[in-house]
């Protein structure tokens, strides 16, 4: 693999200056420009993430590419890092614009007390609490669609504890109070295509299919229709599961996260320079099993769920040999223990995770049977014991009659006569790098793309109430194109199998 293409791209991310993002206020807006609207600053140094993509059904986000140093002594705090903008990374007049709080909160602080105010060139909008979380728990508050734009430049400000009800863990005051400085263009400097942007609904037998004219979805509809009902009736055929009501499926004409999330609906992105890489049915079945196995196991935990996904897509991101790769990933020396990856399973390495996941459920069904494996997977749920790692643990004994460990150890004994070639490692290791250094990209360029910072809104809600923007709109500065294409060539020789 074009190595010396990640050193290029790691080199090229370190040190190029971002920003497009808010500034407080400051800072002096200017009117007419392109000012951006999210003010995350994101960090040079790319944490190490995680997670796909099981969202936020409730229609929360997940906000903050890296967290702030920790104050100190700790103590509830706001930085312009911790508010996202949607829709972004421009605002146009008319636009519904929605805000994601998501402050640093120390530890014997309990979100839910924390008030959140927010106010618009004074006025205040509303007032919430941070009751949301992210998809790795982080408090956040959710102004979904609270102000109707206005041309011209705005200052936006948000209160935490208005009215100082918390003490230990907010000494000081005042750190609680953050202005920024945004600026909304006009309705008529909108590009065109954007102007008449309104979704689009075509009715299958399987799903409800939703395009937003102007995007390659739009284009490309009649040929992405026919790998939709091909993709379901994979995961229908998979999990012998029919849908009980048509899923409801939405193209959108950006990256989000690995491309692809599920709640109640699904959400796949489809665009013409895709730097995940990833292969359409794969992605469609995989979103496709989230909703399907929520009919009969609502409670999965996420460990499982994700396994199950891959597993029954035969891959993540494009079709793959889950034995081989799994035994190349413990050769590479980058195994995860299971009851590990099992708690908190969306901070793990994410293609780690879910290759390990898949590989694991695989080997449950092999030993046993669908049949034993999916009353097995639908009685697992969090509820049963202090962690996920326990819940799996006991339920293992029940339907398998053997602990996690031993199940563990099993697996990895079977693995060690799986046969692969040292190709299998390098694809592997290669896949690794690939994949942190596109999410460096997006921490640093494109933070809304970047799972932890992703605003992952149901889309139904934002068909009826918020804007096509909300998850279509993204940054097309040359940088971007020039990281987007690069990252894009990457991937497809990886996918292709051309390793050097
Ligand atoms: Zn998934």
């Amino acid at each position: 693999m074009r190595k010396q293409i990640f050193i290029w791209l790691a080199v090229s991310l370190a040190l190029a200056a971002c920003s497009f993002w808010g500034e407080p206020t400051d800072a002096t807006p200017t009117p007419g420009s392109e000012t951006a609207v999210s003010p995350i600053t994101p960090s040079a140094t790319p944490t190490f993430p995680a997670a796909e993509i099981t969202p936020a059904a409730t229609g929360t986000a997940v906000p903050t590419a890296t967290r702030t140093p920790t104050p100190l002594p700790p103590d509830l705090a706001i930085t312009a890092e911790d508010v996202a903008i949607y829709p972004g990374p421009i605002l146009y007049a008319g636009e519904k614009v929605s805000f994601i709080i998501k402050p640093f909160v120390p530890e014997p602080v309990i979100a839910e007390d924390v008030s959140v105010h927010l106010f618009l060139d004074g006025r205040e909008v509303e007032q919430s609490s941070l009751s949301g979380r992210t998809l790795t728990a982080d408090p956040i508050a959710v102004f979904a669609w609270a102000w109707p734009a206005a041309a011209g430049p705005h200052t936006v400000e948000i209160q935490l504890d208005r009215d100082d009800q918390i003490q230990a863990g907010d000494e000081d005051e005042t750190n609680n109070r953050l202005s920024l400085a945004i600026n909304v263009l006009t309705a008529d400097s909108q590009p065109p295509l954007e102007q008449n942007a309104a979704w689009i609904t075509t009715e299958l037998s399987c799903c409800r299919v939703h395009v937003v004219n102007g995007t390659a979805a739009f284009r490309d509809l009649p040929d992405l229709l026919t790998v939709v009902e091909t993709a379901v009736q994979q995961a229908v055929n998979k999990l012998h599961e029919p849908p009980e009501r048509p899923l409801e499926i939405y193209f959108i004409d950006r990256i989000i996260g690995q491309g692809g999330y599920a709640g109640s609906e699904m959400v796949v992105s489809y665009l013409d320079r895709d730097y995940v890489g990833n292969e359409l049915t794969q992605v469609i079945t995989h979103e496709a099993i989230h909703l399907l196995d929520r009919q009969f196991a609502p409670q999965r935990i996420a460990f499982l769920a994700e396994g199950v996904a891959v597993w029954a897509s035969d891959g993540h991101y494009w079709p793959q040999d889950l034995d081989r790769d799994n035994a190349a990933l413990a050769d590479a020396g980058e195994f995860v223990p299971l009851a590990t990856l099992a708690d908190d399973f969306y901070t793990h390495q994410h293609e780690i995770g879910y290759l390990e996941a898949a590989g694991f459920v695989n080997y449950l069904i092999e030993l046993r049977g669908w049949n034993r494996f999916r009353l097995f997977y639908a009685d697992v749920s969090d509820e049963d014991a202090d962690t996920p790692a326990a819940a799996l643990d006991l339920n293992l004994q029940q339907y398998y009659n053997r602990t996690l460990a031993q199940m563990e150890a099993d697996w990895l004994a079977y693995l060690e006569d799986e046969p692969y070639r040292q190709t299998a490692v390098d694809e592997i290791e290669t896949r690794l790098v690939y994949f942190e250094t596109m999410r460096a990209y997006q921490q640093q360029y494109d933070p809304p793309a970047y799972f932890r910072t992703a605003w992952l809104p149901s889309p139904n809600a934002v068909r009826e109430e918020g804007n096509p923007a909300d998850l279509n709109r993204h940054p097309q500065d040359a940088l971007n194109v020039t990281l987007e294409v690069m990252l894009a060539t990457a991937i497809t020789d990886l996918r292709d199998g051309r390793l050097r």
